[in-house]
């Protein structure tokens, strides 16, 4: 008999079946259905020696404190600012737009903060109620930068229109008059130095907690006696879509190798334009590894495979509204990550919500009895 079962070996299954079995002692059966931990966040050496992420680019950012500090138990880092570039009308600038962009992309020689305000500012659309992603953008830059870098770029990776998007999604990319061009804003910018699965191994190093994995929760619920479970896979699919199927959007990662030592001049190349790929990541920006060789990944966005992104809209979050309302009453199951609580979460925002559970598991339970 477990004391608990926790379905998901990702971030979220990591981090609680840690502060499960380091502070409370508890045993932990920990199993996922792909034959690896560390959920998307995965990574692993390639048959050239390349450190490469099997599930697209994973980069670390966060402005918690605590949250680094907790991380760092189980890995050193490796210092990265990540910078990405959008290649747009047969040029490469920098994305989040900035003044560079502008400059670059209009021919133009805006030196000052106010200058590219106001250059935005005389294209910029008024919008009443920003509702949808088309608003966000729209209302900042105007239309003809919308459909630039945004329209293109969404419609292929949602497979929707902005305007039918909540506005969350494209808000997620900032738009500056000052020429930042680092794609992140956050505190700390930092990649686990030997890479996301050795810190995921070092999490999972304790003799209380039991590895299954190629393991699916349906196959094996009823066979391994447990008190408790956290589920960290799809909330429809564990309430056999009785509401109805929740849209989770797909990728297929195709991973290159080139035999060059560099290809590209920053860690991810953006397409928002006629590729079918959206984006082309180079790992040894990221993982500074030094090598002859180079190591690529395309993202094509595909509406049917693993579920890699809740789509944020309206009828989804009413739809989700429901199951989570059957989760709350579903006794001794937690739920918890991006596919459990259908939520469009950076890695630093599930670790946060794993913690934040340890402490309500805590106080639901009492401490004696967490274990
Ligand atoms: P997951 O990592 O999805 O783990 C859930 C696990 O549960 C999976 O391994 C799955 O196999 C397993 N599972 C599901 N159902 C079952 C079942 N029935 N039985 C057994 N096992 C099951 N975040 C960032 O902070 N920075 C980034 O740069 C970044 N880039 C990303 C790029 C891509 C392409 C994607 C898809 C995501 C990216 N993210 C990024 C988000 C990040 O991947 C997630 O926030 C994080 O991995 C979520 O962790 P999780 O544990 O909730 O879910
Ligand atoms: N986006 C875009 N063009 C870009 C970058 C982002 O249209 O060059 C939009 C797109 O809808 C994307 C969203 O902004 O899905 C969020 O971008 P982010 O880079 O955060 O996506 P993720 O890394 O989560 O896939």
């Amino acid at each position: 008999m477990f004391d608990w079962m926790i379905v998901g070996a990702g971030f979220a299954g990591c981090v609680l079946a840690e502060r499960l079995a380091t502070e409370r002692g508890a045993t932990v059966l920990l199993i996922d259905r792909r034959p690896h931990i560390g959920g998307n966040a995965y990574d692993r050496y390639n048959e050239d020696g390349l450190l490469i992420h099997e599930y697209g680019p994973h980069i670390f950012h966060t402005n918690s404190d605590m949250i680094v500090d907790y991380l760092s138990r189980f890995t050193a880092w490796r210092p990265y600012t990540h910078r990405v570039l959008a290649a747009v009308d047969g040029k490469l600038v920098p994305i989040p737009i900035n003044r560079t962009t502008i400059n670059t992309l209009y021919d133009l020689a805006l030196t000052t903060d106010a200058e590219a305000e106001a250059w935005l500012a005389a294209r910029a659309e008024p919008v009443e109620r920003i509702e949808t992603s088309e608003d966000v953008v729209v209302s900042k830059v105007g239309r003809e930068l919308y459909e630039k870098f945004f329209r293109g770029y969404t419609r292929k990776q949602w497979g929707l229109d902005p305007s039918e998007l909540d506005k969350s999604v494209t808000a997620r990319v900032p738009t500056r008059t000052d020429t930042d061009d680092r794609y992140f804003a956050d505190k700390h910018q930092i990649m686990p130095k030997h890479g996301y699965t050795a810190m995921f191994s070092r999490m999972v190093a304790n003799p209380a907690i039991t590895l299954m994995l190629q393991a699916d929760y349906r196959d094996i619920r009823d066979l391994v006696p447990h008190r408790r479970l956290i589920y960290t896979g799809q909330i429809d699919e564990f309430f056999d879509h009785r509401f109805g199927p929740l849209p989770y959007r797909s990728l297929r990662f195709e991973h290159v190798t080139l035999d060059e030592p560099q290809h590209q001049a920053v860690g991810v190349v953006n397409y928002p334009q006629g590729e079918a790929f959206t984006r082309v990541t180079e790992y040894k920006h990221l993982t500074g590894q030094q090598h002859a060789r180079t190591a690529l990944t395309y993202e094509y966005p595909s509406a049917t495979g693993d579920p890699y992104y809740p789509v944020p809209r309206p009828e989804n979050q009413e739809r989700y509204a429901r199951y989570e309302a059957l989760a709350r009453a579903t006794p001794d199951v937690w739920f918890v990550g991006r596919l459990a609580t259908y939520r469009y979460y950076n890695m630093d925002q599930v670790v946060g919500q794993a913690l934040a559970t340890f402490r309500r598991i805590d106080e639901s339970l009492g401490r004696a009895e967490a274990a």
